[in-house]
């Protein structure tokens, strides 16, 4: 039995050597290459990529022959290449408008499900090959992360957050009669250090990558409970001591500054939003290291849905209006005084695939192209602890590349068009 074992297992390593040895080997003619945002690009670079990979990056246009007979080239002379764009802040699940109230009501998970990965697909379209989510569906997103990581369906990177939230706050549900509420109140909602305790043991033992909590009200909960602290301190402290026991970190999302300084206070590796990220919160981030993860396009998103749409109810549009209009300036601030930043976008407040708009929010916000680019790709990677994979286009990472036609840092709006997506070495767009 030992032997057959033996045998087996030898036979899969030879298949996989095999296999390795087949991979194709693809190289990329890069006009202008940017490796690493945050250096200098370099013009005519060619990446040598084998399978899922980056294995060397080399002056000029290699030829394929040097390479083998199967070498496949890509020609992108007349493109700036960089690496794939990172969303820190997205919710798949859905997208908001006028039809939301029917859907809930009316759209089966499953259906709900595939419409998921369209629009999935409509992100890593817009090249952005890494996402995190967080807030969701829990299972059907792990779901999801799970199928794309096997390759049994096309889409992004995704890190998939559980949520914690309390009785009541911005992560329970609202908006809908007792009876349904009830119906739809999930384990995830807790009140009290211990209970939040367990809320977050449980997200990570069904599959959660990072925990989300909600330390301050939320614009879309239909409830008139305002943007201030709603979590408490203890709470707070108990979830990020939870999920750092079992090897996660925790986003919050946050609008007023006592929330955010609370939040701050307990350990979150980064705020969602941070609306009114002020003078002690700059402080905290500085000291902490903390990410913050702007969202602008949202702020603007709802700022105008409050002002041009009739699906929201009173007490959305009164906390949609304020909010909208005082995202960027804080944002401003915030990043003049050196907050750390990573990119994210909040989409599906935002229609998904019109994430690179963020970027164009942030250079009117005071962020130089390059830093926009930094918070996009090397520092998202650091948030989700995968610098070691990918974030840069170097050797040893994974083939996580988009082109554009014109260099981004003279204008950022090149990334509202992106023209080629390759994610772990297989094309997506061209
Ligand atoms: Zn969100």
């Amino acid at each position: 039995m030992k032997n057959r074992i033996l045998d087996l297992l030898m036979t899969a390593v030879l298949v996989a050597a095999t296999q390795t040895a087949a991979a194709e080997i693809t190289l990329i003619h890069a006009g202008q290459l940017l490796t690493v945002a945050g250096e200098r690009p370099a013009s005519e670079q060619t990446i040598v990529v084998d399978g899922d990979r980056i294995v060397d990056v080399v002056d000029g246009f290699a030829e394929a022959s040097t390479f083998g007979e199967d070498t496949r080239v890509i020609d992108l002379r007349n493109h700036f290449v960089l690496p794939g764009l990172m969303d820190m802040h997205v919710h798949l699940q859905g997208e908001l408008g006028p039809n939301n109230e029917k859907e809930t009501l009316k759209m089966s998970s499953q259906l709900m499900q595939m419409r998921s990965i369209h629009f999935a697909m409509k992100t890593l379209m817009a090249g952005f090959t890494t996402v995190r989510d967080v807030g969701s569906s829990a299972q059907e997103m792990y779901a999801m992360r799970d199928a794309i990581d096997k390759g049994w369906i096309d889409g992004p990177r995704i890190i998939a957050a559980g949520g914690v939230g309390i009785t009541g706050g911005h992560a329970d549900i609202s908006g809908v009669k007792p009876e349904l509420m009830e119906y739809w109140t999930d384990a995830s909602i807790c009140d009290g250090p211990y209970d939040c305790r367990r809320a977050t043991r449980n997200a990570i033992k069904y599959g959660a990558d990072l925990i989300k909590i909600t330390s301050t009200g939320g614009v879309l909960t239909d409830r008139a409970t305002g943007t201030g602290q709603q979590m408490e301190m203890d709470e707070l402290r108990e979830v990020v001591l939870a999920a750092k026991r079992m090897g996660r970190k925790v986003a919050s999302h946050a609008h007023e500054e006592d929330g955010i300084i609370a939040a701050l206070e307990a350990g979150v590796a980064s705020i969602e939003h941070g609306t009114y990220t002020g003078p002690r919160a700059i402080e905290l981030f500085k000291e902490t290291g903390a990410y913050l993860v702007p969202t602008l396009i949202a702020g603007k998103t709802v700022g105008t849905m409050a002002v041009e749409s009739s699906f929201m109810t009173d007490a959305i549009k009164l906390k949609a209006a304020r909010i909208g209009a005082d995202m960027a300036g804080n944002f401003a601030k915030a990043h003049a005084a050196g907050v750390n930043v990573a990119y994210g976008t909040d989409s599906g407040v935002s229609p998904h695939g019109t994430n690179a708009g963020e970027a164009v929010l942030m250079v009117e916000a005071g962020m130089t192209e390059m830093e926009v680019l930094v918070a996009a790709t090397i520092n998202a990677a650091d948030l989700i602890d995968m610098s070691d994979s990918i974030g840069t286009i170097e050797a040893g990472k994974y083939a996580d590349i988009i082109a554009v036609d014109r260099s981004p840092l003279e204008n950022i709006e090149e990334l509202l068009d992106v023209d080629f997506v390759m994610k772990g070495g297989k094309v997506y767009k061209d």
